[in-house]
């Protein structure tokens, strides 16, 4: 359930990710009060099984039920965040992929490791990691171990800079770029997207969105607002 919202008096209008990787727009009847056909009242921090019907003003959602829950994702902000967060970046970010069911495993995946994790400060890490696996399928991973421009290499003690248009880092003979990383926050990055979540430094969050912000805008708008509610913990 990428997105849902109150339509006319009952009804809802929803946003699926389908395990094709389609993504589709649903009218669900009465999708504001029927608990029995819509189980759970379509939240969006479940898998579902949907039916739907195609009709002249397009598809109908006639049933949902849970298929996998994921209770410990309401159990903190911190959590839910990073699966809402994830939600909405695969909504604004990568779009349909019709036949193509990598954002919607990967998004899978991301619920079942929230759920898992013992302790929640980390978590946020996660959301950076399924960010870029996202726009790396999409062949827009940004660039951090070298110049996105020249190619020149980046040593690991660095302090650089980024250009989000560029997508990357971009060294000082291309100019350079408007956003400093520091290179702790950088090797907190990049071990990071290797899936090492404990690498989590405070505001790493905002400084992938940074990052990405050139080669996704809405993305990277999603991972900011994500930031400030883990700032705030
Ligand atoms: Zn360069």
């Amino acid at each position: 359930m990428l997105d849902r919202r109150p339509f006319r008096e009952h009804d809802l209008r929803a946003e699926l990710l389908l395990d094709d990787g389609d993504c589709v727009e649903v009218l669900a009847p009465s999708g504001q009060r029927s608990k029995q056909r819509f189980a759970g009242g379509l939240t969006p921090l479940a898998l579902h099984a949907f039916a739907m019907t195609p009709t002249a003003k397009g598809l109908r959602l006639d049933e949902a039920r849970i298929e996998r829950a994921w209770p410990a994702l309401h159990a903190d902000l911190t959590r839910q965040t990073v699966a809402l967060a994830a939600t909405a970046f695969a909504r604004h970010a990568t779009g349909p992929t019709p036949g193509d069911a990598t954002v919607f495993l990967l998004l899978g995946e991301l619920h079942a490791q929230v759920a898992a994790d013992a302790e929640p400060r980390a978590t946020p890490a996660r959301l950076v990691r399924f960010a870029f696996e996202a726009l790396d399928h999409g062949g827009h991973a940004p660039v951090l171990d070298r110049c996105a421009r020249c190619g020149a290499p980046a040593p690991d003690g660095a302090l650089v800079t980024v250009d989000p248009a560029a997508g990357g880092v971009v060294c000082r003979a291309c100019n350079g770029g408007p956003y400093r990383v520091m290179a702790a926050d950088r090797a907190a990055l990049r071990a990071m997207l290797r899936g090492e979540p404990d690498a989590w430094r405070e505001g790493a969050v905002t400084i992938f969105a940074r990052v990405i912000e050139g080669v996704s805008p809405e993305g990277a708008k999603v991972l900011a607002r994500a930031d400030a509610v883990f700032a705030r913990r």
